[in-house]
């Protein structure tokens, strides 16, 4: 996955400022933070997104899940943040190597979609 922009991130051939990484997975800040905390956690391994996940992806996704508290509260969100993985065309993803957004406070986030 030479072309990948985050398989790079995760090669150390682009830069990030990482802040949780482990055997699975690594955790670095968005290049443009949507929120004061905004940090983007991905699996080590390269899959392309949710719609590309299999069974065997579980133990990853799992570690992103329940490791996802731990990175919002040492980035100051101790008191919640909103995960958001974003897939495909319809969820309009724009890097294809899944990666679950956190996004934290210190304040309220704001309503999650607009209303149709
Ligand atoms: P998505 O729209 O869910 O695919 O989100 C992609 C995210 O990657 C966006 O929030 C971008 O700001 C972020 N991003 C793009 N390039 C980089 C990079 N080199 N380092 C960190 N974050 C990046
Ligand atoms: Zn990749």
């Amino acid at each position: 996955m030479s072309d990948c922009l985050f398989c790079k991130i995760i090669a150390g051939s682009i830069p990030s400022q990482k802040v949780y990484e482990d055997e699975l997975i690594l955790a670095f800040k968005d290049i443009q933070p949507a929120r004061p905390v905004h940090i983007l956690v991905v699996p080590k391994k390269h899959i392309t997104s949710l719609a590309s996940a299999t069974a065997e992806d579980a133990e990853v996704l799992g570690r992103m899940l329940v490791t996802a508290n731990e990175i919002a509260v040492a980035q100051g969100s101790p008191g919640g943040f909103r995960a958001i993985i974003n897939t495909g065309e319809i969820g309009q993803q724009e890097v294809p190597h899944l990666h679950m957004h956190i996004v934290g406070g210190p304040d309220p986030v704001g309503p999650m979609l607009k209303r149709i």
